[in-house]
């Protein structure tokens, strides 16, 4: 499938300006949101494909890159540097929408003044059971984190009171100070430079402006996330200092080893233990899937480690594509514990086979290698 135009699927024209970039994106993401789209394939690739062509064209090399190459321009498999390549970041998409459409941030110099600091980035560590990770879930989690002060409302003056202008550096947050012939231009040590003095601190939160709480955050995993999957929760970070914005949480996957099953990409895979009797003569047997059991015809004369493909039994990644395979293999088991009889039968069946290289195909391609081998080294 040949991509779209970047232009064509912002609906903008060639020489569009970053805002009106910035405003048909806006208009796209919040149309075909996963959030507002729940499981519409159509509406997170429309989303994704949005995604794309704004990323590419509000940067000012790529999008030179791409007016002149077109797609082969920006290729991200390319390496487009860190970030851009791998992973294709579903979680990106949770962060895109929560910090630049709802968040603060108003694009660069969006501080309010110099008191107004983002908050730190927060990772939480989730564990999920593969059953889990491959349906999805909603995990409630409990973070401890800092967040605004109520009762100064985050200025972390006392109610009541505003912060004042700082009397040490007139509100500059900056002073001068004389070292031998010099004037040096330096952080005022009263406000740190923020050019404001808090008089009067608020009793809750010291003056910080922020308190530390435990907060309980539902966490909506989507179906097919893995291992190194990270989602984005913008804004749920610790709060900003002194009314800045928060800063964002991300929930970082890893996804507990399996009885079972193993993943690897969208595919899983498991090892089935079968008696030598339904090995040698064929039969059925119940595997176990994800979505319950499946009944697999295997035929006479299978061996140890053969691989049956249980067609679209694996799994759906989080970044779409079709479900993968359930590969089983075999282990032919070999009887333990037999009493007199079954070693006699076994004995009398063993003596039957005696002389018959078409019994054994195995051995006997293995007995004419080593028969091969002796012969070309004349010994
Ligand atoms: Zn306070
Ligand atoms: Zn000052």
């Amino acid at each position: 499938m040949s991509k779209r135009d970047y232009y064509e699927v912002l609906g903008v024209a060639k020489n569009a300006s970053e805002a009106e970039l910035k405003k048909a994106y806006r208009r796209l993401a919040m149309k075909h949101h996963p959030d507002r789209n729940p499981d519409s394939k159509e509406a997170e690739e429309k989303f994704k494909e949005a995604k794309e062509a704004y990323e590419v064209l509000t940067d000012a090399q790529k999008r030179s890159a791409y007016d002149q190459f077109g797609h082969a321009g920006v290729d991200p498999s390319m390496g487009a540097g860190p970030g851009a390549a791998g992973a294709g970041n579903f979680s990106d998409v949770f962060g895109d929408i929560f910090g630049d459409i709802f968040g603060g941030g108003g694009g660069p110099g969006g501080q309010q003044g110099s008191r107004a600091y983002r908050g730190a980035d927060l990772r939480y560590n989730m564990t999920l059971s593969l059953e889990d990770a491959v349906a999805g879930t909603t995990v409630k989690i409990r973070v401890p984190t800092m967040v605004k002060c109520g009762t100064c409302d985050g200025t972390g003056a006392k109610k009541g009171t505003s912060p004042v202008k700082c009397s040490t550096c007139d509100g500059h947050g900056q002073v001068r100070m004389q070292q031998g012939f010099f004037s040096v231009q330096q952080t005022c040590p009263t406000c740190h430079g923020s050019g404001q003095e808090i008089k009067d601190p608020c009793n809750a939160c010291h003056g910080q402006g922020r308190i530390q709480e435990q907060k309980t955050l539902s966490v909506k995993i989507p179906p097919g996330v893995d291992n190194g999957d990270r989602i984005r929760l913008g804004g749920e970070g610790e709060a900003g200092e002194h009314g800045g914005p928060a800063g964002d949480l991300y929930v970082q996957i890893s996804v507990k080893k399996h009885a079972i099953f193993e993943r690897q990409d969208n595919n899983l895979y498991c090892e089935m233990p079968v008696d030598i009797v339904t090995a040698a003569l064929g039969g059925e047997l119940e595997v176990p899937t994800l979505s319950g059991r499946v009944k697999l015809k295997v035929p006479a004369g299978s061996q140890s480690g053969k691989s049956f493909r249980l067609k679209g039994k694996g799994v759906k990644s989080v970044r779409g594509g079709s479900v993968g395979d359930l590969m089983c293999s075999i282990a032919v088991e070999v009887p333990v514990n037999l009493n007199g009889k079954q070693k006699e039968l076994l004995q009398q069946f063993g003596d039957s086979l005696k002389g018959n290289g078409k019994h054994s195909p195995l051995s006997k391609s293995w007995v004419d290698g080593v028969k091969k081998f002796f012969d070309e080294m004349k010994f």
